[in-house]
């Protein structure tokens, strides 16, 4: 979630959901209802939820701070069931520190919490999204079918799936990585959710969640997958994840899901009203700047790499509204300041020329 300005003058935040709309819109028109009904009712679901969020922030209300008790360094994470209703948070089932239970998208959904915590702090030194300890809560088993999983700008929503086009969304460890970092970049950044700006606010969340996978799995750059949702789509779909910083466009290629939209270039930018200006979509174009300059470099992703990435996210020179070739320009700066004229810099510089932007 990410704020922007409202015509009355306050900030509205902005909602994401990790399974694009376009996707769902498309989903929605199919013939058969199996599909069709899971994917309206989705839909539904997420325009609800952005204005129950958007009434509880013109209320004011502040994401909660870190409870008395908590220590520094330490994850503060609440797993909740929804038991497919769509009250939040719903009941408690695991606290920190609990044992794992007999249901294992609650486990998972504990663990995906615990990876994106240890990322931040063990690498980046940050604690929790907000870097002064904010709990973590996550709601399973939200609603009937639900085919998403969002940030609420106050803790994590999962959906089971339809089972048919989308399993649990717990599955994917980058998915809860992806949404968590919406909450670094709204601490931070804040990148404005439209157009280029929107489509870094993107990217920046599918790098993180990249490397929390990579980081949990221990797996060096040219070891990942660099996918983004895999193991979400059910078997009948014709497709690996719902995006590839590698090869971005070829995630999937389906009768019913369509073509994976995303450009690797600047060549291919897509130029688009829907999607907040196609966040979603051109967010391919820095996502495979970052794996090129990863890969390039070599070793593990999150160190240099990823340190870059983040210099730029959390170092207060990157603007709300910025582009991106203020991003690229500024990746290279970050190489520059923290490793001199090196290697650095120059994968940096040729990942961003790949992909037809400007870095100086
Ligand atoms: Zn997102």
């Amino acid at each position: 979630m990410v704020r922007t300005m409202t015509t009355h003058g306050g900030l509205e935040p902005v909602f994401c959901t990790i399974v694009p709309p376009h996707v769902l819109d498309r989903l929605a028109r199919h013939d058969d209802p199996a599909l069709s009904g899971p994917a309206r009712r989705s839909l539904q679901r997420d325009a609800m939820e952005r204005t129950r969020r958007r009434l509880t922030t013109v209320i004011g209300a502040t994401a909660a701070a870190a409870p008395a008790g908590k220590q520094d360094g330490q994850p503060h994470r609440t797993i909740y069931d929804a038991h497919h209703g769509t009250d939040l948070p719903g009941t408690k089932v695991r606290g920190e520190g609990q044992q794992p239970g007999g249901d294992a998208t609650v486990n998972r959904a504990y663990s995906g919490l615990g990876a994106t915590f240890e990322l931040y702090l063990s690498v980046y030194g940050r604690d929790s999204i907000d870097g002064r300890g904010l709990p973590l809560d996550a709601t399973v088993h939200y609603d009937e079918k639900y085919d998403n999983a969002f940030w609420n700008g106050e803790q994590m929503v999962f959906g089971d799936g339809d089972g048919e086009i989308f399993l649990d969304f717990t599955i994917p460890v980058d998915v809860i990585g992806h949404e968590l970092t919406h909450g670094v970049t709204q601490h931070t950044a804040n990148l404005a959710y439209f157009g280029q700006s929107g489509a870094l606010n993107e990217s920046v969340s599918d790098v993180f969640g990249s490397l929390i996978k990579q980081y949990t799995l221990g797996q060096t750059a040219a070891e990942a997958d660099w996918l983004i949702g895999a193991g979400l789509l059910a078997p009948r779909v014709t497709g690996t994840a719902l995006r590839s910083m590698k090869a971005p466009g070829t995630a999937y290629d389906d009768d019913v899901l369509g073509k994976d939209p995303q450009p690797a270039t600047m060549d291919d930018y897509v130029h688009t009203g829907s999607d907040n200006g196609g966040v979603h979509i051109n967010s391919g174009i820095p996502n495979h700047a970052f794996y090129l300059a990863a890969t390039a470099l070599g070793g593990h992703a999150w160190e240099r790499a990823g340190q870059i990435w983040y210099d730029v996210l959390t170092g207060g020179e990157l603007r709300e509204d910025a582009d991106f070739a203020d991003f690229a320009r500024l990746t290279v700066k970050a190489a520059r300041e923290r490793y001199g004229a090196g290697d650095e810099v120059q994968a940096v510089k040729k990942g961003w020329e790949e992909v037809g932007v400007p870095a100086s």
